[in-house]
């Protein structure tokens, strides 16, 4: 579809909503509008579109968005849009209300879920957004870096009471099956032991460690536990008080705190890039394809080229195809 046809698209956020989504919808819309396209926010994530929930922005709806944390349109998974006849209702739908393209905000599975529309014809154009920063394709997420310093603010609070009892304290981070956010968060907090998914650690290494940490005259042990690694936080915590180590052990998950709370400058900037060229590349007649952070700057990738979900976080990029610079 060539530029000047496009009259209308839709936007929506799907999967766990991250900080940034909103800014990414504002940009979206505003971008739209500027370039004379009428903009639906689909509700909920694929739910919208399974139950025909669509609602006009307008630049005012989009007021005062940039600083907000969650989605005003929703966000959410949607079991019923992995059926393929449920997913050509959606489609045809969108065609009756004269929406030519969509706009997703989500993670890897949302991308999944997108390519499906593009594959029947629908363009579609995707803004990865997820605290967890694992997308191939992409160097960093919408939501990821407000999720780090949330992460890491509350890693400093617990390295203050942990230092003032010398004990060891493992704090549980998100992330699902990438330790990204533990990593990062853990580094910059200044922890002794980060555990992901992508390293497991025998268990007598973390006390040999300890028993260093002791040496060194440390007062505290701080673990950043990535939640997709061996063990759980309870579980480890129990692991070594049942050792009869040097320091006592508790644990606390930070769980959906992470999700929360205002956007980062860089997520509000990144959002915003990402939005703008998504729209950007549906005007251009471009289709299945990712807004990526690569080399500090958006590029459109195509989705077709990205490996399938299932390979390991942190496969070789060589072969993304780099289809235009943004
Ligand atoms: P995220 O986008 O954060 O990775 P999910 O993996 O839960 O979150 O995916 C969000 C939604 O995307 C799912 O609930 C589903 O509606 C859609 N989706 C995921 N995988 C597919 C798929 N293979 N085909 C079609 N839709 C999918």
């Amino acid at each position: 579809m060539r530029h000047s046809d496009l009259r209308a698209i839709g936007v929506l956020c799907s999967g766990g909503d991250a900080p940034g989504m909103n800014a990414g919808v504002r940009a979206v819309t505003r971008a739209a509008i500027y370039r004379g396209i009428d903009v639906w926010g689909v509700l909920d994530g694929y739910n919208g579109l399974v139950e025909q929930r669509t609602e006009k922005l307008t630049a005012r709806s989009v007021s005062g968005l940039l600083q907000r944390g969650g989605s005003l349109i929703g966000s959410g998974r949607c079991d019923a849009f992995l059926d393929g006849a449920v997913r050509e209702a959606c489609v045809a739908y969108l065609r009756e209300q004269g929406i030519e393209g969509l706009v997703v905000l989500g993670g890897d599975g949302s991308l999944e879920g997108a390519m499906q529309l593009h594959r029947l014809g629908l363009p579609v154009a995707v803004v990865p957004a997820t605290i967890d920063n694992d997308m191939l394709g992409t160097e960093i997420t919408v939501g990821a870096d407000t999720a780090v310093n949330t992460a890491m603010e509350a890693i400093d609070r617990l390295n203050e009471t942990a230092s003032a009892h010398s004990r060891a304290m493992i704090v549980e981070v998100m992330g699902r099956h990438c330790g990204y956010l533990a990593i990062q968060a853990g580094i910059a907090a200044g922890a002794e032991l980060i555990l992901t998914p992508e390293r497991p650690v025998e268990l007598g290494s973390i006390f040999e460690q300890m028993a260093e940490a002791v040496a060194q005259g440390k007062n505290r042990f701080v673990i950043v536990l990535a939640e997709g690694a061996q063990w759980h936080a309870s579980e480890l915590t129990q692991l070594i008080n049942y050792a009869d180590n040097p320091y006592d052990a508790r644990f606390t998950i930070l769980g959906y705190i992470q999700r929360g709370g205002s956007p980062s400058r860089f997520d509000r900037i990144l959002a915003t890039r990402m939005g703008v060229a998504a729209v950007e590349a549906l005007l251009d007649g471009q289709s299945g394809v990712l807004a990526a952070w690569q080399r500090n700057g958006v590029e459109l990738i195509s989705g077709d080229e990205l490996p399938p979900r299932a390979d390991p976080w942190g496969a070789s990029m060589a072969h993304v195809h780099r289809i235009t610079a943004v």
